[in-house]
C-alpha cells in the first residue's frame, strides 16, 4: 500500500474517530441539557411541595393553638390525669373548680379533691376508664375548701392509654333544686319529719327487711288528744308551735333506728324495727305518754295535752303497709275510746268493730232516701206544775237487717263519715213541721229541742237553711231549742261563736246537754247566751238526800239561776228524784218517770184528757 493510501486511511480513521467522539460529545451534551432541565423541573416541584408543607404546618400550629385556647377557656373544667389520678394538665375552669392555680394543681392527685367517702368509687371509675378504654361517666361529690360540690364526670382515655381526659361539670345547683323538690315532696316542713309519702316508703322498706330477717316490727300511731281545741282557741300558729314541741318530745323517747313521721294533722307514726321483745315497745309508749303529760308553754300559758297511742305488729296483725297503718289507727281509736292518754294494742275484736262501722257508714248513705229514720219525742215537764211544756226529739233508725237502732250506736259513725250533716238536716225539718202542728193543736208555746252534733258546727253550714225554713213555714224561732254539748263551747272558735249567735238571732234557744260530764271550765257560761242547762242523767240516777250528787245538783241549779239560765234535769226515773230536784229549785224534768220517748201519735195521746 502506497503512502498516499495509508495517509488516506489514517485520515479516514481520524475523521471517523472525530465524528464518533463528536457524536458522543453531542449526545452527552444533549443528555446533560435534559438532566439540567429535569433538575429544574424537580426543583420547581420541590419548591411547590415545600410551600405546601410550610402551609400545612402553619395550619396545624394554628389549630393546636386554637385547641389549647378552647381547652383553656372552655366553660367546663378539664383535667388530664394519669392512671394514678395525678393531674397532668387542666384549664382555667379546672383551676376555678379546685380553687388553686394551675402550677399548684399539676402533679397533685385529683382523688384528694373527692369527698372522702366517695374516693373508692372514684378509684374504681378511673381504673374502669383505663381498662375499658371507653367513655365513662359518674356523679360524685368534691370537697373543696370545706364546701361540698356535686359534679358529673365524663372521662375518655387517649390512644396510648397513658392519660385520660376528664370533663367535670358542676351540678350543685341542679342537685340542690332536686333536693328541695325531694324535701317538699317527702318532708313535713313544719316538723322536719318524713311526711305520709316518705313514711309509707319507709314502712314498706321496714316490712321487707323484717320479712327477710324473720323479725317483728311495731307500728305506733299517735294522735294528740283535743288538739283541735288548742288550734281553734289559741290559733293555728300556736297549734303549729305545739306540734313542733311535741315532735321534739317524741324524738327524745325513740331509738336511733326508729322512724318517726308526721303523716298529717296532729297524727304521728313511729316504725320500730329490730324488736326482740314487747318490753321495748311498751317502754317507748310509756315514756311518750309521760313526756307528753308535762305542761306545754303556749302563749305564756301552761297547757296540758295528752296523747293516745295505737300499736299494730307485723306480721301478727298485718303484712302490708296500708293494712298495718289501718290497724294501728284502729288501736289508737280504741285508746281514745277508753279515755285517751294511753296506749292500746290492736286486737282482732277491733277489726270486727271497724268493719261494723264501715258497714254502718255504708248503710247510712241510703237510710234517708229509704225512709229508715224516724223521730220519737220525750216529754219535758215543768216540775212545779207537772205540765208537759217541751219535748226532746230523739232519732231512731230502723235498719233493714239489724232492726231498730239507738242513736248511740250510729250517731258517732254518722259523725265520722259525714252523714251527720244530712241526718241533722232531716231531723230539723221534721221537728220544725212537728212543732208547728203542736203549737197549733196542743200548746201555742210548745217547744221541741233538737240535738246538734259538734261536727255539724264544724262544717261550713251556717244555719241559713234552718233560718229560711222557719220563715217559710211561719214558725217563731223560740219553738225550737238546739241542744249542744259542753265540748263545743270549751275553746270554741270564732266561727262557732258566730253560728251560735246566728241561732239565737232567729229566736231559737240553746241548751247545754249532758251538763257536768264534760269539762270543768264554766267560764263559757257567761261568754255565750245559754238558755238551758240539762243536768246529766249520771247526777240524777243516784240522787239521795245529803248525797254528793244532791250537793252537785243544788250547786248547778244555783249557779245557772244566778246566770239567768233555766235547768232541766235528765233521766228522772223515780218520784223521789223528782221531789228532790223540785226542792232544789230545778225548773224542768225529763225521764222515764214522766214518759219514755214516744212516737208523735203516742205523744199527742198524753195531752188528751
Ligand atoms: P241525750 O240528748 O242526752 O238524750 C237523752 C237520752 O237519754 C235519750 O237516749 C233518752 O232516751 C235517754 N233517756 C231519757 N230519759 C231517760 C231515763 O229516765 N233513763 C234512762 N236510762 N235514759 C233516759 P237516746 O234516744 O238513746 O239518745 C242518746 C243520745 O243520742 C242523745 O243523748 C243525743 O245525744 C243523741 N241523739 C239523739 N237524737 C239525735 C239527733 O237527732 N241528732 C244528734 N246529733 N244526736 C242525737
Ligand atoms: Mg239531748
Ligand atoms: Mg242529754
Amino acid at each position: 500500500m502506497s503512502t498516499y493510501d495509508e495517509d488516506k486511511e489514517l485520515r479516514q480513521r481520524a475523521e471517523n474517530k472525530l465524528a464518533k467522539t463528536t457524536d458522543n460529545y453531542l449526545s452527552k451534551l444533549i443528555d446533560q441539557k435534559r438532566l439540567v432541565h429535569e433538575l429544574q423541573v424537580h426543583q420547581i416541584e420541590l419548591e411547590i411541595v415545600n410551600e405546601a408543607l410550610l402551609d400545612a404546618r402553619g395550619q396545624a400550629e394554628m389549630a393546636l393553638e386554637r385547641f389549647s385556647e378552647l381547652f383553656n377557656f372552655a366553660p367546663i373544667a378539664y383535667f388530664i390525669l394519669d392512671p394514678d389520678s395525678n393531674i397532668i394538665q387542666t384549664n382555667f375552669r379546672g383551676e376555678f373548680l379546685l380553687g388553686k392555680p394551675r402550677f399548684e394543681l399539676i402533679g397533685k392527685k385529683f382523688i384528694l379533691s373527692v369527698e372522702i367517702e366517695q374516693r373508692p368509687e372514684f378509684g374504681q371509675f378511673l381504673s374502669h376508664v383505663f381498662v375499658h378504654n371507653g367513655v365513662q361517666s359518674c356523679e360524685l361529690k368534691l370537697l373543696i375548701n370545706k364546701n361540698l360540690i356535686w359534679v358529673t364526670l365524663q372521662a375518655s382515655v387517649d390512644i396510648s392509654r397513658k392519660t385520660c381526659l376528664i370533663a367535670v361539670l358542676d351540678i350543685t345547683e341542679r342537685k340542690k333544686a332536686e333536693e328541695t323538690i325531694f324535701i317538699q315532696a317527702h318532708i313535713d316542713l313544719l316538723t322536719g319529719l318524713p311526711n305520709r309519702r316518705l313514711f309509707m316508703d319507709r314502712l314498706q322498706q321496714a316490712i321487707i327487711n323484717a320479712h327477710r330477717q324473720n323479725q317483728k316490727l311495731a307500728l305506733m300511731f299517735f294522735d294528740l288528744d283535743h288538739f283541735k281545741y288548742i288550734n281553734d282557741t289559741l290559733g293555728h300558729d300556736t297549734g303549729d308551735n305545739l306540734l313542733k314541741e311535741a315532735t321534739k318530745r317524741l324524738q327524745t323517747c325513740i331509738r336511733e333506728a326508729d322512724t318517726l313521721a308526721r303523716p298529717g294533722g296532729d297524727e304521728f307514726t313511729l316504725i320500730m324495727s329490730d324488736l326482740h321483745n314487747s318490753n321495748g315497745i311498751e317502754r317507748v309508749a310509756q315514756s311518750i305518754l309521760e313526756v307528753m303529760s308535762q305542761p306545754f308553754l303556749l302563749q305564756n300559758e301552761q297547757c296540758y295535752i295528752s296523747i293516745s297511742i295505737g300499736i299494730a305488729m307485723y306480721p301478727d296483725d298485718a303484712d302490708t303497709p296500708n293494712d298495718l297503718l289501718n290497724k294501728a289507727d284502729q288501736a289508737m281509736y280504741a285508746a281514745k275510746k277508753q279515755g285517751r292518754n294511753q296506749f292500746c294494742y290492736f286486737t282482732p275484736a277491733m277489726q270486727a268493730i271497724a268493719e261494723n262501722r264501715l258497714r254502718l257508714a255504708n248503710d247510712l248513705r241510703t237510710a234517708i232516701a229509704e225512709h229508715q229514720f224516724s223521730l220519737v219525742y220525750q216529754p219535758i215537764v215543768d216540775l212545779a206544775t207537772g205540765k208537759i211544756e217541751k219535748a226532746e226529739a230523739l232519732i231512731r233508725w230502723k235498719h233493714p237487717t239489724r232492726g231498730l237502732m239507738n242513736p248511740n250506736d250510729f250517731i258517732p259513725v254518722a259523725e265520722d263519715c259525714g252523714a251527720i250533716k244530712a241526718i241533722g238536716q232531716w231531723v230539723f225539718l221534721q221537728v220544725a213541721n212537728q212543732v208547728a202542728i203542736w203549737r197549733e193543736n196542743l200548746n201555742p208555746n210548745f217547744q221541741i229541742s233538737v240535738n246538734k252534733s259538734p261536727v255539724q258546727f264544724h262544717s261550713t253550714d251556717n244555719n241559713q237553711d234552718w233560718v229560711e225554713y222557719i220563715k217559710k213555714i211561719n214558725l217563731e224561732g223560740n219553738a225550737i231549742t238546739v241542744e249542744i254539748t259542753e265540748g263545743l263551747l270549751l275553746n270554741a272558735s270564732p266561727a262557732i261563736t258566730e253560728k251560735l249567735a246566728s241561732i239565737r238571732a232567729t229566736g231559737m234557744q240553746i241548751s247545754i246537754d249532758d251538763f257536768g260530764t264534760g269539762y270543768s271550765s264554766l267560764s263559757y257560761l257567761k261568754k255565750y247566751q245559754i238558755d238551758y242547762l240539762k243536768i246529766d242523767r249520771s247526777f240524777v240516777s243516784n240522787l239521795a238526800q245529803d248525797s254528793t250528787d244532791m250537793a252537785l245538783c243544788e250547786a248547778m241549779i244555783l249557779m245557772a239561776h244566778k246566770l239567768g239560765i233555766k235547768v232541766i234535769a235528765e233521766g228522772i226515773e223515780t218520784s223521789e228524784q223528782c221531789q228532790l230536784l223540785l226542792n232544789a229549785g230545778c225548773d224542768f224534768g225529763q225521764g222515764f218517770f214522766f214518759s219514755k220517748p214516744l212516737s208523735s201519735i203516742s205523744f199527742e195521746q198524753l195531752f188528751k184528757p
